[in-house]
């Protein structure tokens, strides 16, 4: 197998820290613990926005198109 290190995604920076990213909630710098949430709260009410709906994805059915009733 290939033998190479894991690439890193996070860009290689001499001796300055990488700025964590804002709270996707609240845009506070987000916590090692609650990454990439400032906090468990945040990341909760991320959570409950997901579950209700906020975030739905809308859904293409595309595939799977058997009903071609047209002649
Ligand atoms: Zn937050």
């Amino acid at each position: 197998m290939a033998s190479r290190t894991r690439p890193d995604p996070r860009p290689k920076t001499d001796g300055t820290p990488i700025p964590a990213k804002p709270c996707p909630i609240c845009g506070k710098p987000a916590t090692a613990a609650a990454r990439p949430f400032c906090s468990p709260r945040c990341r909760e009410v991320d959570l409950h926005r997901w579950l209700t709906g906020a975030y739905a994805v809308p859904v293409v059915e595309e595939d799977g198109g058997e009903e071609s009733g047209e002649a």
